[in-house]
């Protein structure tokens, strides 16, 4: 039995792990962080993702904290890997067509593909392969594995095995502490070779035997990787424009699993009146991923009730009724939330506009600075992104 890697899921928590990793954020990160050293030693990586998934840590408190401590050179690989979760998250904002086109690939693979053999020892870890049946093992136990072995992972499944993408991403959401649609969905589309069309990512036995420290030496992996393919995606479209909120109407504060830091979206300023924590595991994918959330929604629940001085529920299931109720309760007529990224979330709230609309209710929607400032430049490779940030971090005020 694999020793869990384990993630309190509360803000202090994440800020503390983020405190004892900033030291090691500079040459530290870069020279070891492509090594993966198993389970039990967490090596050069900061295991910060199920925070920042949650955004219990903020990629802003991170990038702050680089900058407060190192210089931005010297900090660059791990601001650089920082930067790419903003970047995928803004890359699919604008396309979240690719979302869609994933759920159905991965709904129709489920409802067809034959060789449930294949798949089961795939996810069970028994296809023989060394350090593949390890990390699916690992995933399982731990809901965490290091990028290498994501990546790895990813290039076994799809190009050695010749199991479909979607449902490696699938089973990846389904284990994941930090699951993530977009990064997830981006990554193993980058693997296949459908995000940057035609470059795919080709696992070697001699990368995977000098990155794992000699632990796995694995035979029979494929010799190429010749890139999957898919209809042409559609161009970028801009950030949906979100209605109008006045921070001096008096709101019910909705938060959802995927912004858990409302304190640094909505100042005390806001006439927030109550608050409401919507937790409900069927917007998630894997029990892992549910369990950090569940226990982050009630660190989130008293954090909120102290900084805007109101009442803070919890609500297992989104519901219309009952989120309306609150409303009423602390005699509202707006309910505002922090945007949901694309995703089950967002389908959600997409839902539950119209909903309360019906019950005279109005829901708004704010995007976070961070998210308006980046996102947008997304809308073509990574290395166009990246090239805009040292302008950005230089003048020292970030979004
Ligand atoms: C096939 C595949 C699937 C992945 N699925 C997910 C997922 O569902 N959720 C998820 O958060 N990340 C995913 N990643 C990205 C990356 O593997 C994890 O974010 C990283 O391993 C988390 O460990 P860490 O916090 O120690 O990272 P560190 O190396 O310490 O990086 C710090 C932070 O930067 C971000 N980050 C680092 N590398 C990446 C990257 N390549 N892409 C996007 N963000 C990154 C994460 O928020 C991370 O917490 C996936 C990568 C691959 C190859």
């Amino acid at each position: 039995m694999i020793v869990p890697s384990t993630f309190a899921a509360t803000r202090r928590d994440g800020l503390t792990r983020l405190a004892e990793f900033l030291p090691h954020a500079g040459s530290a990160y870069a020279s070891g962080r492509n090594m993966d050293h198993g389970p039990d030693h967490p090596g050069a990586v900061s295991r910060l993702s199920p925070y920042v998934r949650h955004r219990l840590v903020t990629e802003r408190d991170i990038v702050a904290g680089v900058m407060a401590r190192h210089h931005s050179d010297a900090a660059e690989k791990f601001l650089q890997e920082v930067f790419w979760r903003t970047y995928w998250k803004g890359w699919l904002e604008m396309r979240p067509a690719v979302w869609s086109r994933f759920v159905e690939e991965r709904d129709r693979q489920r409802d067809t593909f034959g060789d449930t053999a294949a798949l089961t020892a795939a996810e069970n870890g028994t296809t023989g392969i060394d350090g593949f049946d390890d990390w699916a093992r690992e995933l399982v136990e731990t809901g965490y594995l290091h990028n290498h072995a994501r990546m790895w992972f990813a290039s076994i499944w799809i190009f050695t095995l010749r199991l479909p993408w979607a449902l490696g991403a699938d089973f990846f959401l389904r284990h994941l502490v930090d699951a993530d649609a977009a990064s997830n969905t981006l990554s193993w589309r980058w693997v296949a070779g459908l995000q940057t069309v035609g470059k795919t990512y080709l696992a070697t036995a001699d990368n995977i035997t000098r990155f794992t420290n000699g632990r796995f030496k694995p035979k029979g992996l494929a010799k190429e990787a010749i890139a999957l393919t898919e209809p042409a995606i559609e161009a970028a479209a801009p950030l949906p424009e979100l209605l109008p909120y006045d921070a001096e109407t008096p709101a019910l504060l909705l938060i959802t699993h995927e912004d858990l830091n409302p304190e640094t979206v909505f100042p005390t300023s806001c006439a927030l009146k109550a608050a409401t924590l919507l937790a409900d595991p069927d917007l998630l994918w894997g029990d892992a991923a549910r369990r950090f959330a569940k226990a982050a929604a009630t660190d989130t629940a008293s954090r909120v009730a102290s900084q805007y001085k109101c009442k803070a529920d919890i609500l297992e299931k989104l519901d219309v009724d009952a989120l309306a109720a609150a409303a009423r309760a602390a005699r509202v007529k707006t309910i505002v939330t922090a945007t949901a990224p694309v995703g089950p979330v967002a389908d959600a709230l997409a839902r539950l506009g119209p909903a309360l609309a019906e019950q005279g209710l109005h829901l708004r929607q704010v995007r976070r600075a961070w998210d308006s400032q980046f996102w947008p430049f997304a809308n073509k490779g990574y290395f166009a992104f990246k090239e805009r940030l040292p302008a950005i971090l230089a003048n020292g005020r970030l979004p």
